[in-house]
């Protein structure tokens, strides 16, 4: 059995700032894997952030609300939870929600608030990858299991 770390939105559960979920198609199809166990964890909810909250983005070492005020301490707190949980399932890999200043992998919002994205990591999408984890987007999917 391999255990993997998923986004809690991917599987339709409504963590988002907006308080509504993101389902995946091809997470949820994961879960009729008999080889595959998947651990849900929404690191700003882990990190103290309320449901709805303002949306953020990362600005340099930072993560700003869209009303200016300074989230970074709660980001760096749910990624160190989810960390957490990452290791106490022994997870080896995690399926994180794209663009996400938490959960992006690759690319995320720039930090102007205008959607304009740009290269780079959430933070605990971060997180995991400075810890070995290997972190991949639902739009890249297939893989998983093979
Ligand atoms: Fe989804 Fe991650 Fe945002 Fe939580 S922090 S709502 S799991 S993208």
């Amino acid at each position: 059995m391999e255990n993997i770390i998923v986004s809690a939105c991917l599987l339709g559960l409504s963590c988002r700032y907006d308080g509504r979920s993101k389902p995946c198609q091809a997470v949820l199809e994961l879960l009729k894997e008999e080889s595959i166990r998947l651990i849900p964890v929404c690191p700003e909810q882990l990190g103290g952030l309320p449901t709805p909250r303002i949306a953020s983005e990362r600005k340099g070492s930072r993560v700003i609300m869209g009303d200016g005020h300074d989230v970074t301490k709660q980001y760096q707190k749910g990624a160190q939870e989810a960390l957490k949980l990452a290791h106490l399932y022994a997870c080896k890999k995690a399926i994180l929600k794209e663009k996400s200043p938490s959960c992006g992998c690759g690319r995320i919002y720039d930090g102007s608030f205008s959607r304009t994205l740009m290269d780079g990591n959430g933070v605990t999408a971060e997180l995991f990858l400075s810890d070995g984890i290997e972190v991949i987007g639902e739009t890249l999917l297939p893989g998983i299991g093979e």
